[in-house]
């Protein structure tokens, strides 16, 4: 006898499995087969290298042209150090809102479209189920499943990745360039500033590097921009090293993210400031040779931009009603699927201010909208 779930129901499941992305996937992913098999649906997975975690894909309806792909990534951020009112893992209702890890982005998008998939037994062209992983580690695992997709499956007319837009219809999000730098300095006690390399001292000159080049860039902002903020941004989101104060440092290392505009290339970016800490380097070497600075790629994620006539951009408009569209500033799935050939748009239920939260959720009437939309691109295939 096959499962049903309401919406509801799904969501509590999917939270349930404490994803995290450093964390297997593999018990969702599970669930989510065994749900789908129950409904005469086969799911395809596209397993990591490490084999803990894996991409699902699977065809609702007939194997035809012209399907609908919804997207949507299984992962989500830790909980560490975060101050919860109640067990992330489980969802509780209260309030008109839907709390728990997750539930906002974005195993909601997930649960509505899990949840009718009983009611897709009309369809006359494709609805395909795309889940992902690591995504919110640098979308680490979409670009292994696009190529499945893009290869197994008949073409498809859109991509709509579910991601949290509070159903608004996005046609645009920046690229997301993702390196960390490791400075290997010389240790002496810091009175010896001349026999002594301070790895904590170049580090801090390479970081400023980062900021004044924001600064050119929000200098040089192409007017009218739809993105907020209308420029690229460099930014060191961690750092560490030194042993004591009166210590040159040995080691120092520090993360950066770029996040350019569609258009704007990050790997410009990122070879300026390779080109900068060579020359740091270089001065380090002049004090002590068997120092440096190594530098190396975490993530590369395209940027996304669609036009309004591109067929996913139009679906998700009559789908919701609207007629205007907007660029976000976060990464997204969306410039990888783009890239591979496909029309794509994000929109999904909930807000984005509420994803990496603590006390995530999604409001019940947000969560209603997704279940609409998919509803409604059910009968549209139908
Ligand atoms: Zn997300």
């Amino acid at each position: 006898m096959a499962r049903q779930y309401t919406p509801v129901e799904m969501l509590r499941e999917l939270v349930a499995f404490p994803t995290v992305s450093r964390d297997s996937n593999l018990a969702l992913v599970d669930f989510v087969s065994t749900y789908l098999a129950e409904h005469g649906v086969e799911a395809r997975l596209v397993q990591s290298d490490c084999g803990q975690k894996a991409n699902l894909y699977a065809t609702v309806g007939p194997n035809v042209e012209g399907g609908v792909v919804l997207s949507g990534h299984t992962d989500v951020v830790p909980v560490d150090g975060q101050d919860w009112s109640s067990d992330p893992f489980q969802v509780v209702e209260a309030e008109g809102k839907l709390y728990g890890r997750g539930t906002c982005d974005m195993k909601g998008f997930i649960a509505v479209a899990l949840a009718l998939v009983p009611r897709m037994g009309d369809l006359k062209q494709p609805i395909h189920l795309a889940l992902s992983y690591d995504e919110e580690v640098g979308c680490l695992g979409a670009p292994r499943l696009i190529r499945a997709i893009t290869r197994e499956l008949p073409s498809v007319r859109a991509v709509i990745v579910g991601e949290p837009t509070s159903m608004q219809v996005v046609t645009g999000h920046k690229s997301m360039f993702i390196f960390e730098t490791r400075v290997r300095g010389f240790e002496a006690h810091s009175s010896q500033q001349h026999r002594g390399v301070s790895a904590v001292m170049a580090a801090g000159r390479l970081v400023n590097w980062l900021g004044e080049r924001q600064r050119g860039c929000a200098e040089r902002a192409p007017a009218n921009a739809s993105f907020e903020p209308s420029y690229t941004t460099l930014h060191c989101g961690t750092i560490a090293g030194g042993t004591a104060h009166n210590i040159t440092a040995s080691e120092c290392r520090f993360m950066t993210d770029v996040r350019a505009l569609p258009g704007e290339s990050a790997a410009e970016h990122f070879q300026a400031f390779e080109a900068f800490a060579q020359e740091v380097a270089a001065e380090m070497r002049d004090v002590n040779a068997g120092t440096g600075v190594d530098i190396e790629v975490r993530a590369d994620v395209p940027g996304f931009e669609a036009s309004e006539d591109d067929a996913a951009v139009v679906l998700a408009k009559q789908l919701t009603g609207q007629n205007d569209s907007r660029a976000v500033p976060y990464g997204a799935e969306a410039g990888q699927f783009q890239q591979a050939g496909h029309s794509v748009v994000i929109c999904g239920p909930g807000s984005i201010d509420q994803a990496h939260q603590p006390d995530e959720y999604i409001e019940t009437a947000q969560f209603a909208a997704g279940n609409r939309f998919v509803e409604r691109l059910i009968a549209r295939l139908s």
